[in-house]
């Protein structure tokens, strides 16, 4: 597997961004609402992997509650695989709890699942497929 992006909850992208801009000596090379998620997302590229900062919409969603309990900072791990379906599969099999086992749509045109992070100690981990390498779309 891939890692495709470290995604890490802030509270509010006019601090957080430039921060990051800052460190990575690059601009945020795209911003994507996720209507379904209720949050907004932000995309960094470093070499081998990206990094999506993300802060909610509302009071409601996963990422404020995260970030109201927990303060800001990492919230998940995200590996590329070429088929979501599958990779369900195979972990269920293996005993792994999934967060929702039907793939859902995701930020970056991708289908996207999460594990459970009580499966995986205390680490959420997302599996994401890219739409335009998908014969099987949501
Ligand atoms: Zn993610």
């Amino acid at each position: 597997m891939k890692l495709d992006h470290i995604g890490i909850a802030v509270e509010n992208f006019e601090k957080a961004i430039p921060v990051f801009e800052l460190l990575l000596n690059a601009n945020c090379y795209k911003k994507e609402v996720v209507e379904s998620e209720q949050v907004e997302t932000a995309f960094f590229k470093t070499e081998n992997c990206k990094i999506e900062l993300l802060q909610g919409l509302n009071q409601t969603n996963a990422i404020s509650k995260f970030v109201n309990k927990k303060g800001p900072g990492l919230h998940h791990i995200a590996f590329e695989v070429d088929n979501i379906e599958e990779k369900i599969t195979e972990l269920q099999n293996k005993g792994f709890e999934f967060v929702n086992n039907v793939p859902k749509l995701g930020a970056d045109n991708k289908k996207i699942c999460f594990l459970h992070p009580k499966s995986m100690h205390g680490v959420l981990v997302e599996f994401c497929q890219d739409l335009n390498k998908c014969n099987n779309p949501i």
